[in-house]
């Protein structure tokens, strides 16, 4: 048995926008390939609609199975389906966009002594919990917690906070959590330091 692989492991890399999560997760996943371990990674296909490998775009191709975010339960089965291979570490990646079943089968992949790693977004631009992404954090054995740099003019102090930013403007609370592309608008997000995250409201806090 390879000494990088424990059984019914939760690793958790989070943070806000552009704090470096991906490379983060990339990098284990580049290590691992040097083991003996055998590694596979999902991803919620959110926007992309078409499940099946998707390649990723960094320096080095790692492939991800891209399932609907609403049906995690697919990662159950296809590790059913693929049983011969025997994998043993598995990654999600972008995992706030998952339905909170995700939960559920995290606890099942546990149980059955696969060894996760997992990345997402703890907040979402409203500053609040990101799907199943908290509960996760919580059952963690290991978390790793990335920050960024605060991108609003000359401040360069540590952001924890992403700022949804919609035509440049700053979104506003009710603005839909997850945005579907073709709107028509124009959608970027910045890390934002607490004196320079704004979410406007149509109606105060109460
Ligand atoms: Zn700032």
């Amino acid at each position: 048995m390879s000494s990088v692989y424990k059984p019914g492991y939760l690793e958790v890399i989070f943070g806000c926008m552009k704090s470096g999560k991906s490379e983060q997760f990339i990098n284990r996943f580049k290590k691992l390939a040097h083991s003996k371990c055998k590694t596979l990674i999902f991803k919620p296909a959110v926007n992309v609609r078409e499940p099946g490998i998707a390649t990723r775009a960094h320096d080095i191709t790692l492939n991800a199975f891209v399932i609907d975010e609403n049906r995690p339960e697919d990662i159950i089965r296809y590790l059913m389906e693929n049983k011969g291979t025997q994998f043993q570490i598995i990654g999600i990646d972008e995992a706030q966009f998952f339905d909170i079943k995700l939960v559920e089968i995290v606890d099942n992949l546990l149980r059955n002594d696969y060894h996760l790693i997992i990345s997402g977004l703890l907040l979402s631009f409203k500053a609040e919990p990101f799907g199943p992404m908290p509960y996760l954090v919580g059952r963690a054995h290991e978390i790793t917690k990335l920050t960024a740099i605060c991108e609003y003019k000359d401040c360069s102090r540590i952001a924890t906070l992403t700022q949804r930013l919609i035509n440049n403007e700053p979104a506003n609370y009710d603005s839909p959590l997850v945005l579907i592309e073709g709107s028509g608008q124009t959608e970027r997000y910045e890390p934002r330091c607490i004196h320079h995250y704004i979410l406007p409201r149509n109606h105060p806090k109460e």
